[in-house]
């Protein structure tokens, strides 16, 4: 039996498991000290690994193992649990000393990495679990660290996040929210908002982006990322995504029959709808019932979506085959091969907000922007930032050729009679 990871070097999973379980055996509790136990994982690693190679992913595991292993105390454990996750035991640590730990070993891998001549940056996002208060054995503790990595990722990567029972109360809420959501569902309590889309080289309008937004009869307007995915989970998709197809292709008919001037619009599609077997049909028939151009409609997709790419390639092919445009959404965060693009009858990449945030202060995500931007070039695609806030991005942005630009600086998703009269007001 073999304990330790064969390319690092540091602890496998079974000697890290160990090694927790003893600590909590020998454990005291003397002047509030406690165990720590650090789990995460490294941001945008696969974008890098599938960009550079996997030998090359390798050597900056290692590194990142040595940097790891070269800044825990004597006493701590770390160890690799798998691909680029990585664990760590701090022994006899305050809450407080975890805190500064935690960010230690963030800003260690946060450090450059030189490879082959090229700078290479990743951060981690960090979760945290503590003995005595989190759980009682290693499986615990390791299940709560991850649980509050996974936490710290959606918070935005780069992040640290502690443990902490919310996580897990949330189950309630989400009962009560889907009982209100099936209701919703009845009661037609969803909207749809538009948000422009921005050709760079001609500074007009594109299209827009439908956003679905639910009318809450107490909270008022609820977000999507509160409800999309549980509607994902539960099947509730397949309606409300049907409706918000339908809804949207009548109202770009509407304005157009308006005389306003709007050459598409954009549908978020999710998961489950994209493997729904009569989905093509479905968009067909609401193309046809609205005779609308099939090309005014792009469906956006997600990376995470082609992992299985011989059915995504399929659908694919079957929603070029009616003449609709194809986007994939959210591009740089998910978690498949860049090789696959070339396989699927892809229009345009929309780059994630999270690369922009920073591009005009950070070399880092201005790199990796630059690298969508001329990878995007070479397959012909067209690239599309998302979430442009400010006049520095958009320089930036422009300064490589970027073509199309959606976000605050430009417009909020609005409400049908402000998308109307944005529209109206165009020069
Ligand atoms: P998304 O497809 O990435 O949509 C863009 C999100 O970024 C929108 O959030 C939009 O309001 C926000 N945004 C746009 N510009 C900016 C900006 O400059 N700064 C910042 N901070 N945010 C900006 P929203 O409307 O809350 O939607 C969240 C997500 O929910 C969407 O992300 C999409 O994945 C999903 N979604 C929205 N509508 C639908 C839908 O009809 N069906 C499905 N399946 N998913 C939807
Ligand atoms: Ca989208
Ligand atoms: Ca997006």
């Amino acid at each position: 039996m073999s304990f330790h990871d064969e390319l690092t070097g540091l602890a496998n999973k079974t000697l890290f498991d160990e090694k927790v379980d003893i600590a909590i055996k020998l454990y005291k509790n003397t002047h509030g000290k406690m165990l720590g136990v650090l789990y995460f994982d490294l941001d945008r690693f696969k974008l890098i690994n599938d960009y550079l190679g996997h030998n090359i992913g390798d050597q900056i595991l290692k590194i990142i193992a040595q940097r790891i292993q070269s800044s825990v105390r004597r006493n701590d454990i770390a160890a690799r649990q798998g691909n680029d996750e990585f664990t760590i035991l701090l022994d006899n640590v305050t809450k407080h000393e975890v805190d500064i730990l935690a960010q230690r070993f963030a800003d260690q891998i946060a450090e450059p990495i030189m490879i082959k001549g090229q700078e290479v940056f990743l951060t981690p996002s960090i979760g945290i679990s503590l003995y005595p208060a989190d759980g009682k054995n290693a499986n615990d503790l390791i299940r709560k660290a991850d649980m509050a990595m996974y936490h710290a990722k959606k918070e935005g990567r780069n992040n640290i996040q502690f443990y902490h029972a919310n996580l897990e109360k949330n189950n309630s809420n989400r009962i009560i929210l889907e009982n209100e959501l099936r209701k919703a569902i009845e009661k037609n309590e969803f909207i749809l908002h538009y948000q422009p889309i921005i050709d760079l080289a001609t500074n007009k309008i594109n299209g827009v982006e439908a956003l679905i937004r639910w009318e809450h009869p107490e909270q008022g307007i609820v977000l999507p990322d509160k409800f999309i995915p549980i509607a994902e989970e539960t099947g509730m998709i397949i309606p409300i995504g049907e409706m918000v197809l339908r809804k949207a292709c009548y109202q770009l008919k509407k304005w157009r029959e308006s005389e306003l001037l709007l050459p598409t619009i954009s549908v978020n599609i999710s998961i489950r709808q994209f493997y729904q077997p009569n989905l093509v049909s479905m968009i067909e028939q609401i193309i046809n019932e609205t005779s609308i151009e099939p090309n005014c409609l792009t469906i956006e997709i997600t990376e995470s979506m082609t992992m299985d790419v011989e059915k995504a390639s399929i659908i694919l092919n079957d929603l070029k085959n009616i003449g609709v445009n194809i986007s994939i959404d959210d591009f740089g965060t998910g978690y498949s091969s860049l090789s696959y693009l070339k396989k699927f009858p892809i229009d345009n990449l929309k780059i994630d907000r999270s690369f922009i945030s920073d591009i005009a202060k950070s070399k880092d995500d201005e790199n990796i922007a630059t690298m969508i931007l001329l990878m995007a070039d070479n397959l012909g695609l067209s690239v599309i930032a998302e979430g442009v806030e400010t006049r520095e991005q958009l320089g930036v942005l422009r300064q490589h050729r970027c073509n199309e630009a959606q976000g605050f600086l430009f417009s909020k998703p609005l409400a049908e009679d402000d998308m109307k009269e944005f529209l109206s007001n165009l020069p």
